[in-house]
């Protein structure tokens, strides 16, 4: 029987995509949704770094259940804004706003901004916790690319439509999710992990 890896989320998208990312790993992939924690057990983002949050959910979680437990965090770094929306990417703008109302504002934010100054960069981190909440590896992934003037594409998720790679000439939106998962953020980071998870999962 394979061993238990929970993902300490509860978007069910994000395991579906690591579980495609380390398709070789023997493991049986469980979200906070397949063991019963709900909406409800969402751990406050307290820390002010992209690790200090992974960190934070997957100790939480890992204790909490008794499994080995991964964790991430991720976001969006605009240089022309200081590095914002940085840790807050997901509630820039306010929480209540959709996706699309999100990223428009960042335009909004950056209608006076030339082209060449709008470099930017996708950031993950990810943690792997052990059940008394060690942190046994960390991995960091980023993406650079620069925030369109307008947005394009209709795949992906979050700021993809207006998240422009310079050497495809397209948005992340328009890439395929193959291409997508070799070259974000997120797969960075998940294949720098990948040899301790193997080893641990052997
Ligand atoms: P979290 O780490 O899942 O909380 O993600 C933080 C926020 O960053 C998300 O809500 C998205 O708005 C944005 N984000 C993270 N990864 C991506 C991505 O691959 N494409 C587009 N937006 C992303």
């Amino acid at each position: 029987m394979s061993k238990k890896l929970l993902v300490a989320t509860h978007n069910q998208g994000k395991v579906a995509e690591f579980a495609e990312m380390l398709a070789d790993l023997q493991v049986e992939w469980l979200s906070l949704a397949d063991i019963g924690l709900g909406q409800e057990t969402a751990v406050a983002e307290t820390e002010l770094t992209f690790v200090g949050n992974a960190i934070l959910k997957a100790r939480v979680y890992a204790q909490q259940t008794g499994l080995l437990t991964l964790a991430d965090d991720s976001g969006l770094e605009v240089d022309a804004l200081d590095g914002a929306p940085g840790i807050y990417t997901a509630r820039y703008g306010g929480s209540e706003l959709t996706h699309v109302e999100r990223y428009q504002f960042l335009l909004q934010n950056m209608h006076d901004i030339p082209w060449e100054k709008r470099t930017a960069r996708f950031r993950c981190v990810i943690v792997l916790a052990n059940p008394v909440g060690k942190i046994l590896t960390t991995a960091a992934g980023s993406c650079e690319g620069m925030i369109a003037l307008e947005p394009a594409g209709n795949g992906g998720f979050g700021y993809d439509p207006i998240f422009y790679l310079p050497g495809r000439e397209q948005t992340m939106a328009q890439v395929d999710t193959a291409v997508k998962h070799q070259i974000s953020h997120r797969g960075q980071a998940l294949y720098a992990l990948a040899p301790k998870l193997k080893d641990l999962f052997a």
